[in-house]
């Protein structure tokens, strides 16, 4: 089988996110954004799919990297194609990034489930069939009724629990709220949520992520008393030192790095360095879904769990297919927005959640996503 085209489909629709002047969303009035989705043919007739933001396969990137490497290629050859792209980034000046490439692995992987007619999680090892989630909050914000208090997340903590989630992970409040950062008021929101919920939900912080070593210390040290499960990206992630200090003062597990560049290779580094008690990957972040498993299987090969960053088909795919992740990230969450319903170019959520809190892994084959055509080609903008 060769791939015979790879193109590009950009098209509206409605959201009622909107992002603040750091990059950070909220709930707001409906607007109109814009969706990506890469497709790639096949001269058998099969078809690979995989959304991203249009920016980061913008026009350049396919005919400049995806189509030198991926056509008239086997797709099923997927490592090697990985590692063909990944060539191409060291002479890209950084325009073919790490999201870029994990948006063209994602397509073949999406491929092959989808002609051997078997949802990827089987194929990358079939550990489960369900994982419980945790609840991931959206950043605080300064809306009435938000999540604008540490009363604000105690609220929506029990919620959060009504509607069967056994673990809840806090994003605090981010710059450009007024009175952020402060480790005062991260505190006080985990000392709530605990408050709310009782001993027996699991907690987690993930929060500002530039504090100095002494912020992040006096944080940590009130989350283990208030019994919290892992302290997430407190600091620059570049400063590996700085990971290994906090983590050797603290007995909460620190977990990371999530935004850091370097695919496993970095991660590698970390676990030698001693610089986390969990490692961190999402498919987005380190490339594909297949460094994204090389860090889980090397957090095994090492006694640790690796907790995977985001939500979505490729990252549910990866969980469902490795032993030592606890969780899925469900989210992002807020009190105004209703996550059960999904956007207007899929005809159902990839991760619909049952009243005890278990997510279950897609069945459909490939990635899952029950892809809405008729809606994408009714909003199309651009065919690239
Ligand atoms: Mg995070």
């Amino acid at each position: 089988m060769k791939i015979t085209s790879v193109d590009v489909t950009v098209f509206s629709y409605a959201t009622h996110r909107v992002a603040d002047s750091a990059g950070h969303s909220h709930p707001g009035a409906e607007t109109q954004a814009k969706m990506a989705l890469l497709t790639l043919d096949t001269d058998q007739g099969a078809q690979g799919y995989a959304f991203a933001p249009p920016e980061v396969i913008r026009p350049y990137i396919v005919s400049a990297y995806f189509r030198k490497v991926l056509l008239g290629q086997d797709p099923f050859d997927r490592e090697r194609l990985w590692h063909d792209l990944v060539h191409w980034q060291r002479g890209s000046a950084n325009q073919l990034t790490d999201r870029a490439l994990a948006v063209a692995e994602q397509a073949l992987w999406d491929l092959f489930g989808r002609q051997v007619n078997q949802p990827v999680y089987k194929l990358l090892g079939g550990f489960r069939d369900r994982i419980p989630a945790y609840a991931s909050t959206m950043c605080g914000d300064e809306l009435t009724g938000g999540l604008s208090t540490p009363e604000d997340y105690a609220q929506f903590a029990e919620r959060l629990v009504a509607r069967g989630y056994r673990a809840i992970k806090l994003h605090t409040w981010m710059p450009p709220v007024s009175f952020a950062p402060s480790p005062v008021m991260d505190v006080r929101a985990c000392a709530a949520v605990r408050e709310a919920v009782g001993p027996d939900i699991a907690l987690m912080l993930d929060g500002y992520h530039w504090y100095s070593r002494s912020d992040a210390l006096f944080i940590g040290r009130k989350l283990q008393k208030l019994g919290f499960t892992w302290f997430e990206e407190p600091m620059e992630e570049q400063s590996m030192a700085s990971y290994a200090w906090l983590a050797q003062n603290l007995d909460i597990d620190v977990i990371g790095p999530e935004s850091l560049s370097g695919k496993h290779h970095s991660r590698a580094d970390w676990v030698k360095a001693g610089a986390c008690d969990i490692l961190r990957a999402g498919v987005a972040g380190v490339g594909g879904i297949g460094p994204c498993l090389k860090v889980a299987h090397l957090a095994e090969s090492f006694g640790m769990d690796c907790e995977i960053h985001g939500n979505g088909a490729p990252n549910l795919a990866v969980v469902g297919a490795i032993r030592n992740c606890r969780w899925y990230e469900r989210g992002l969450l807020h009190p105004f927005l209703d996550y059960e319903q999904p956007p207007a170019y899929l005809k159902s959520i990839v991760d619909p959640m049952d009243e005890q809190g278990w997510v279950h892994l897609p069945t459909l084959p490939g990635l899952g996503e029950d892809i809405d055509f008729g809606y994408i080609a009714a909003h199309t903008l651009s065919r690239e």
